[in-house]
């Protein structure tokens, strides 16, 4: 049997459709949303990033405004624009591309970023309140990965789900949102003793360790839902003897899909649902300002 695709572009032409409609109304109410997305240095797999971004923003009806800074930018130049930023009652959200061109450590420069405005949903307040169960802007990766289990199994109450993967932005709040929708949660990393044995008893699996092909047949029951969030470029020899650069996850696909009630693939998964959290994250941030006293 083969697994259901789980179509991530799909998923996202969905949620940006409700973006749309609601972009419009804050527009026509004299408050379009805006998304301020700082980059600083000029890499050219980031600006392409930054460029399709701002695609997806205008097609929503979001304003989207590069801010571009030198790549010997320090902390404090970045602080100073994110403060202005902050104060800017036109600048709905505010998001940080990674990393940073000196090799500078992100956690102040994000944390400066008003909650109100933090779209990435990556400083301590966004973060506590979704541990708290509270409304919140939630990690658009974490949430995006949500989205696509959510797709498939609309009720995960008592199921057994397991994440790979204990970061910040993507692993940690992914626990928090399925403990919220009733999953009982494992979680593992680089230093669980048999990754196997948990993966195996997992009818819900997110992959998010950042290790390409990590996750294959042996990992996984018969009947799981699984979702990549891995994104790796990889050089593959073709059959026919080219060498090209293909994008794969932390799951083997193939294999995975012959197993499997339903998967992610990579790409075309998680990746552009993320890209939608985000913008509906704006949209959320640019409703929630209009609405506070
Ligand atoms: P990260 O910060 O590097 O975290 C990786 C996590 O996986 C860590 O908790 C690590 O454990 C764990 N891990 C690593 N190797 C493992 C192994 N062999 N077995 C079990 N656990 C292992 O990465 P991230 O930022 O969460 O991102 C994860 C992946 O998602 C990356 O491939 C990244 O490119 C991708 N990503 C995709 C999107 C998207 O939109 N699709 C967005 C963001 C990230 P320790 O804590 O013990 O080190």
């Amino acid at each position: 049997v083969l697994a259901t695709h789980i179509d991530g572009k799909a998923i996202a032409g969905r949620i940006r459709d409700g973006v749309a409609r609601r972009a419009r109304a804050l527009r026509h109410g004299g408050h379009p949303p805006c998304l301020a997305a700082i980059l600083a240095g000029d890499d050219a797999a980031a600006l392409s990033y930054a460029r399709s971004q701002e695609a997806r923003a205008e097609e929503a009806g979001i304003d989207y405004r590069l801010v571009r800074l030198p790549s010997d930018v320090g902390s404090s130049p970045l602080i100073d624009e994110i403060d202005a930023l902050n104060a800017d009652a036109s600048i709905s959200g505010i998001m940080l591309h990674l990393p940073l061109p000196r090799g500078d450590d992100a956690f102040s420069v994000q944390q400066r970023i008003a909650a109100a405005k933090d779209v990435e949903g990556v400083g301590a307040e966004n973060l506590g309140l979704l541990m708290m169960g509270r409304d919140a802007l939630v990690p658009c990766t974490a949430a995006a990965a949500f989205e696509c289990l959510r797709s498939v199994v609309p009720d995960m109450t008592g199921l057994d789900a397991v994440v790979v993967g204990r970061s910040v932005i993507v692993g940690k709040p992914l626990a928090m949102l399925l403990l919220a929708a009733n999953a009982t949660v494992t979680q593992c990393h680089s230093r669980t003793r048999d990754l196997r044995e948990h993966t195996r008893s997992a009818k819900l699996l997110v992959v998010a360790a950042g290790s390409a092909g990590l996750i294959g047949a042996e990992h996984v029951s018969p009947g799981a839902v699984v979702v990549d969030v891995g994104t790796h470029r990889v050089t593959v020899l073709d059959a026919d003897g080219v060498e090209r650069i293909r994008t794969v996850g932390d799951v083997r696909f193939d294999e995975v899909a012959s197993i499997a009630a339903a998967i992610t693939p990579v790409p075309g998964g998680v990746g552009p649902v993320t890209v939608a959290k985000l913008l509906e994250n704006t949209v959320r941030a640019c409703e929630r300002m209009l609405a506070a006293p």
